[in-house]
């Protein structure tokens, strides 16, 4: 099977590492499933900057410890995943205001000799919805899901300044939290909440411009499962978002197109969440489609 190119070929260019060498990377428990690698690798190779990026299994329990390792071993930059996104906050110096908001981080930057948290998930989304066309301002959303995830994205619609903000779950207590948590900085903006089920979650989904499916429904290795919605409530002039990347065209994704929604899958949060690390700690444009062939690539190596 061809594999589409990653540009230059960022694992030789590894290879190059020397005294000079600037080192970045990612923590997680576990780690090992993670596609920042090859993405920021690859970023690093095509601009001919003399980084690397490295992935680190962080246990729980270890967290403290590896980021006073950070510190001492003068680590650039650290992205931030499952489970350590709250956790790490109470170990930094500083946080913007979004991981302040969220109180979760997941990039970190030591450029400047402290450690300061900076949540890109929200913005990477946003950015993703930007690259093809779509703005949330003056538009009603709808987020499926009240996780990590659904957090910074209700958030980031609040930034983007929505007309409205609707949160619906299958355990709706936690739609309720999420709803009531955002609201705090929600001005005038109205958020309502709900469950996956019955009239009111059809027309939560109905009325949307942009539904955001923050939930893992539909993911590797369960992608044969009916969509998180009801079919019958998507339609024509929304946007319907899957935050899912594996598969790219999740159950909910397939309907949405065939009803004549625009969609977008996960992997452009995923590029620009990385895109905007990149550029915080190199201080240079990224290069947003050698990430984007990095990661399809990594993607398309898993099956
Ligand atoms: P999480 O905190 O565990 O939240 C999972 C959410 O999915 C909860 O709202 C949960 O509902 C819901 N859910 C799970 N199984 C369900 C089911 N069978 N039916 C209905 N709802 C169900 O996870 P997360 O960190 O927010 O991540 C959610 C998804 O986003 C994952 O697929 C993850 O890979 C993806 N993601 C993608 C990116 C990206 O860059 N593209 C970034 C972050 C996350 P309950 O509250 O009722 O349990």
């Amino acid at each position: 099977m061809m594999r589409p190119s990653t540009g230059p070929d960022w694992q030789n260019w590894c290879g190059k590492m020397d005294g000079k060498t600037t080192v970045t990377g990612v923590f997680g428990w576990p780690v090992e499933h993670s596609l920042s690698p090859p993405m920021h690798n690859a970023a690093f190779a095509t601009l001919g900057l003399n980084w690397v990026y490295v992935p680190f299994a962080v246990r729980p329990e270890e967290l403290g410890a590896a980021i006073s390792g950070v510190r001492a071993l003068g680590v650039r930059g650290i992205n931030v995943t499952i489970p350590h996104k709250g956790a790490v906050i109470e170990f930094l110096d500083e946080l913007d205001e979004t991981a302040t908001a969220l109180q979760a981080a997941n990039t970190i930057d030591m450029s400047g000799g402290k450690l300061v948290g900076y949540n890109t998930d929200g913005p990477g989304f946003v950015a993703s919805m930007r690259e093809i066309g779509w703005g949330a301002s003056g538009r009603a959303a709808t987020i499926i899901g009240a996780g990590g995830a659904s957090r910074s994205i209700a958030a980031a619609m609040l930034q983007e300044k929505v007309t409205r903000l609707s949160i619906i779950n299958r355990t709706v207590a936690k739609a309720e939290a999420l709803a009531e948590l955002v609201s705090a900085g929600a001005g005038d903006v109205e958020v309502l909440w709900g469950g996956l089920t019955g009239s009111e979650a059809e027309q939560h989904t109905r009325d949307a411009d942009i539904i955001i499916d923050c939930t893992s429904v539909g993911m590797y290795p369960h992608e044969a499962v009916a969509p998180v919605v009801p079919e019958e409530w998507l339609h024509e002039g929304q946007l319907v978002c899957d935050l899912t990347y594996n598969p790219l065209e999740t159950t909910l994704l397939r309907a949405a197109r065939e009803r004549g929604a625009e969609v977008l899958d996960g992997t452009g949060m995923l590029v620009h969440q990385g895109a905007i690390a990149f550029e915080q700690w190199t201080g240079e444009t990224a290069p947003v489609a050698a990430m984007r062939r990095a990661l399809l690539a990594a993607l398309q190596g898993r099956g």
